[in-house]
């Protein structure tokens, strides 16, 4: 039996790993994720390997965040990480390791993931939303990924979230998503009023009932739920799903979202169930394997 290869790029981590045929993860390993765009590649090529070492391996799936050239596997814009635009990350892979393989977004594989082999199956209109570094969302169509015409559905960072101009977003704009809601705006937030700052220590200390680290998740949260909901509206879902970093915070954090969510969204999808990713950190790993197999018809 072989196994698929997959690799995780995320704004602080990059995990890699061995997905069984079945969805479930064989192995993974994790490394800290550098910023440029060559040392990311490098960093990746070298944990692919080291994750595959000896064992038998069909293709490779990479979930990368940017917005993804479709056939290149190249980055075609990174909004989020403006040093990562224009990495060539699909096809280093495929020099290194000659495979066949597949590059997406990484919130698109944690999507694929949770529809797969998670929490999203049995939907047909699933708006996946992840928050962590940075925020990301992935749109589930009867049962596949809607990639878009540029790669962009799905892609909630850079919704409007506020006029008053005092936020600057990684993309050079402000006021977007992303700049108030993300682990890092939440944290932005709380040292800008002398809190803590650590996303965790937050978490704990709003837990203990602390008003300003309570004050700074209830605001991230209300502002992603209401801003979820207009988005909604708009494709119409039958199910959302939390994933991401920050979603492991548990229901103190998505909870809020949640209700945040179901008051802001028109009343025909108040019933919309607000549900957590099933397969945590690992989503992204299991929906790129699932993502190449998918594209290179390997069953
Ligand atoms: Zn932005």
């Amino acid at each position: 039996m072989s196994f698929t290869a997959a690799i995780d790029i995320g704004g602080t981590t990059l995990a890699a790993g061995l997905v069984r045929r079945d969805g479930r993860l064989h192995s993974r390993l994790e490394a800290s994720a550098p910023t440029a765009a060559d040392e990311v590649v490098a960093a990746s090529l070298t944990l692919l390997e080291r994750v595959i070492g000896e064992e038998p391996v069909d293709a490779i799936g990479i979930g990368s965040p940017g917005t993804i050239h479709p056939i290149e596997g190249t980055v075609v814009a990174s909004d989020s990480k403006p040093e990562y635009d224009g990495a060539r990350i699909g096809p280093a892979i495929g020099e290194r390791f000659d495979l066949p393989y597949a590059v997406t977004n990484d919130v698109n594989a944690a999507g694929v993931g949770e529809l797969a082999h998670g929490i999203a199956q049995g939907f047909s209109r699933v708006l996946v939303v992840s928050v962590g570094t940075g925020i990301g969302g992935a749109l589930l169509i009867n049962g596949r990924l809607e990639e878009g015409m540029h790669g962009t559905a799905g892609e909630l960072a850079h919704l409007l979230a506020g006029t008053d101009g005092e936020r600057p977003c990684g993309c050079g704009r402000s006021d977007h998503l992303e700049a108030v809601a993300s682990g890092p705006a939440m944290v932005a937030r709380s040292v800008a009023r002398g809190g803590p700052q650590t996303l965790p220590e937050i978490a704990e200390l709003a837990a203990g009932g602390d008003p300003l680290a309570a004050a700074v998740l209830t605001e991230g949260a209300l502002w992603l739920g209401r801003a979820v909901a207009g988005l909604a509206n708009v494709i119409d879902i039958d199910a959302l799903i939390l994933t991401g970093g920050v979603t492991q915070i548990g229901p103190l954090y998505t909870d809020q979202v949640a209700a945040a969510f179901t008051g802001e969204v028109m009343r025909p999808l108040r019933g919309v169930p607000v549900l957590v990713g099933a397969l945590g950190s690992d989503a992204p790993l299991i929906g790129a394997a699932t993502y190449v197999r998918a594209r290179l018809g390997i069953g």
